[in-house]
């Protein structure tokens, strides 16, 4: 086991090699207290289970687990590239190419997750791996419940939430189109469209009826076909939002689509 690659919320995650193989992989440790303690052993049954189900480049790989008296360890694909979110912090925002590429990448799994049964409901920079040719990786599935209290209870980070999870509570797999949307405009501005920083409600009631703006700064650098298609994917009414094959059949991310 080597260097701490990350803090999760009940455990931390490792860089490791197996002896006998040489692969070097990423070890999610997390202790079985904290899963009594939090009562999440369901959703770690189905973080495990849909995770080494996914097959695809754009989500991260479970290879399995092992358990000790202590802990449960997931063996997971490395992401040398880490978090997205980090990117974010230190390039302040990305260019229409590099966003392009990676709302395609994005998509292109979220087909995946979506054709196998499964609603990620969590998608954020945070959960967003990068490897080391910067490939996005969806990572961490299965705790949306829990990264839902979390969010709201501790961090107040609401900024992903879809409208339809704040009024009824009634949702499906097109809150992920709604994320995606979210991702853009964060990735070609730097900062969530609908955040007001220090109110919960305030914040809410944007994400409900809020308009999409720009700031006035960069709003001119922001080309007209990235603008519709985030006014797409955030539309307040999820039946308007478009599919993932209408997204990646976008203009936007047509130069981008056959790569990923
Ligand atoms: P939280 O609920 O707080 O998001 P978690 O317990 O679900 O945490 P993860 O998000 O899976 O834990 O992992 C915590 C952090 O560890 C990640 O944000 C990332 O920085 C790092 N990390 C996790 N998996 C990998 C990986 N495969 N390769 C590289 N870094 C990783
Ligand atoms: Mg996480």
């Amino acid at each position: 086991i080597g260097k701490p690659l990350g803090r999760g919320k009940f455990g931390n995650v490792y860089m490791a090699r197996e002896k006998a193989s040489g692969v070097v992989v990423a070890l999610k440790v997390i202790f079985k207290k904290q899963i009594e303690k939090h009562n999440v052993l369901s959703q770690l049954k189905d973080e495990i289970e849909i995770q080494t189900r996914l097959r695809h480049p754009g989500v991260l790989r479970m290879y399995g687990y092992f358990h000790d008296e202590k802990r449960v360890y997931l063996v997971l694909e490395l992401a040398p590239g880490g978090e997205l979110f980090k990117r974010l912090q230190s390039e302040k925002r990305f260019g229409e190419a590099q966003t392009g590429k990676w709302v395609t990448q994005l998509a292109s799994a979220l087909q995946c997750v979506h054709a196998n049964k499964v609603i990620h409901r969590d998608i954020k920079p945070e959960n967003l791996l990068l490897d080391g040719n910067s490939e996005l990786k969806i990572a961490d599935f299965g705790w949306s419940t829990v990264a839902k209290d979390k969010r709201q209870t501790f961090c107040g980070t609401l900024d992903y939430l879809a409208p339809e999870m704040l009024t009824h509570g009634v949702y499906d797999f097109r809150v992920d189109v709604w994320a995606l949307g979210i991702l853009m405009y964060e990735c070609l501005v730097g900062s969530p469209p609908f955040e007001v920083p220090d109110s919960v409600e305030e914040t809410h009631k944007a994400i409900q009826e809020g308009p999409i703006t720009y700031p006035p700064e960069l709003s001119m650098g922001i080309s007209s076909s990235a603008k519709d298609l985030i006014k797409k994917l955030l539309a307040k009414k999820p039946e308007d939002r478009p599919s993932l094959e209408e997204v990646l059949a976008h203009p936007f991310l047509a130069p981008h689509v056959s790569e990923a």
